[in-house]
């Protein structure tokens, strides 16, 4: 081996049958030449396989620890998507068990419980809204299928025949405006009832309606006042001409013979109000929150609309009424004693230019 001058032996060592030679480096290193290395060879390859097997044991329990993680993690995600799976129109009564969830997840599976339980609800009442309508529908249906039956069996008088179309007219003219009401609650419930918007004076609309009704109203025996001062907003005219018509229909046939229904028009900064008031039987405090609901009736014979040919009513004239007066922005209540009379009060946002009046 060349070495410059500068490094000059230090020490020669005799290792069995090996010679080292221990020179000074530069920077003072020591470089020794001739060592036997296989010891360290030997030690590095040693840690060499100590390495790989602790790489692979630490890359096992790593997978393992991982996958453990992972799937106690989603475990929640695959219990709430089971159960949303298995829920069907059949059982929308059930939940998702919420008790074994960590905070997170019960936070995420309460909501879901709390949607499913809207669905449910609507799904009743939707279930409930096809089974009225079909009942309401199958008696004036009966009706007429009877009586044509009926005046068909064998030859009859014009007169007789003259009965019998009268009847049918009668009951297909009930039909027609069950389905008016059903499609117009339709429309309104799937967001399709379209309102033709404009400048309406409310008190002028209501005189208007109570024109019209007056000689209804006479034949009733029922006196009609319209009172209150000029309420104008934006709103589509036939559809609250209808809200008035069926408040007044309904005010009108309830309140009966020797009644007082009286029309109040008002209007403040921010809304017009129309409030039709009767001297009727009034609307017992049980059956006040359901009045608005779809086909329901007061079950109290002084509540029925007429008695003499057992029609009752539709059950849908307050929903219909609702449903516009809501589309509109606006709200109707209702207030009412036994005995005493009954108060429907329509209100409805004013258009910001039309405050006075
Ligand atoms: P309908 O009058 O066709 O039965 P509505 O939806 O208009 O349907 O009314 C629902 C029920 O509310 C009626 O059946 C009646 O029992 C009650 N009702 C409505 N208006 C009055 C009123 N002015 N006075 C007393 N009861 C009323």
């Amino acid at each position: 081996m060349a070495w410059t001058p500068t490094l000059r032996p230090l020490e020669f060592r005799n290792i069995d049958e090996r010679r080292e030679v221990l020179l000074r480096g530069p920077r003072s290193t020591l470089i020794v030449v001739g060592r036997n290395v296989e010891p360290e060879l030997r030690g590095l390859a040693v840690a060499r396989a100590q390495l790989v097997l602790i790489s692979l044991a630490v890359l096992g329990l790593g997978s393992i620890g991982g996958w453990w993680l992972a799937d106690n993690a989603i475990r929640p995600i695959q219990h709430i998507s089971r159960t949303a799976e298995g829920i069907n129109a059949n059982n929308l009564a059930e939940r998702i068990d919420t008790a074994s969830m960590d905070r997170e997840f019960q936070l995420l599976a309460t909501t879901l419980n709390a949607m499913l339980a809207r669905i449910e609800s609507a799904y009743d009442m939707q279930c409930q809204f096809t089974a009225d309508a079909s009942h309401d529908l199958r008696t004036p249906l009966a009706i007429l299928l009877s009586h044509c039956e009926l005046a068909l069996s064998r030859p009859r008088s014009p007169e007789e025949y003259q009965v019998a179309i009268g009847t049918c007219l009668s009951a297909a003219g009930r039909m027609k405006s069950l389905v008016d009401g059903l499609l117009l609650l339709a429309r309104s419930d799937a967001g399709a009832s379209e309102h033709q918007r404009s400048s309406v004076d409310l008190q002028e609309l209501t005189a208007e309606t109570t024109e019209l009704f007056r000689p209804y109203a006479a034949e009733h025996g029922v006196e009609l006042q319209q009172v209150g001062q000029r309420a104008t907003c934006s709103a589509d005219r036939q559809a609250l001409s209808q809200v008035i018509a069926n408040l007044l229909d309904n005010a009108i046939v309830y309140s009966g013979q020797g009644g007082v229904v009286t029309l109040r028009t008002s209007c403040t900064s921010e809304s017009v109000c129309l409030q039709v008031q009767d001297t009727g039987p009034g609307i017992p405090e049980n059956a006040i929150p359901r009045i608005f609901d779809r086909f329901f009736r007061v079950d109290d014979a002084r509540m029925r609309r007429d008695e003499s040919s057992g029609y009752s009513g539709s059950g849908l004239g307050l929903s219909i009424c609702k449903s516009i007066v809501e589309a509109h922005g606006g709200t109707l209540n209702v207030r009412s004693e036994l005995t005493k009379g009954s108060l429907f009060e329509v209100r409805l946002p004013i258009t910001p230019h039309q405050t006075e009046g």
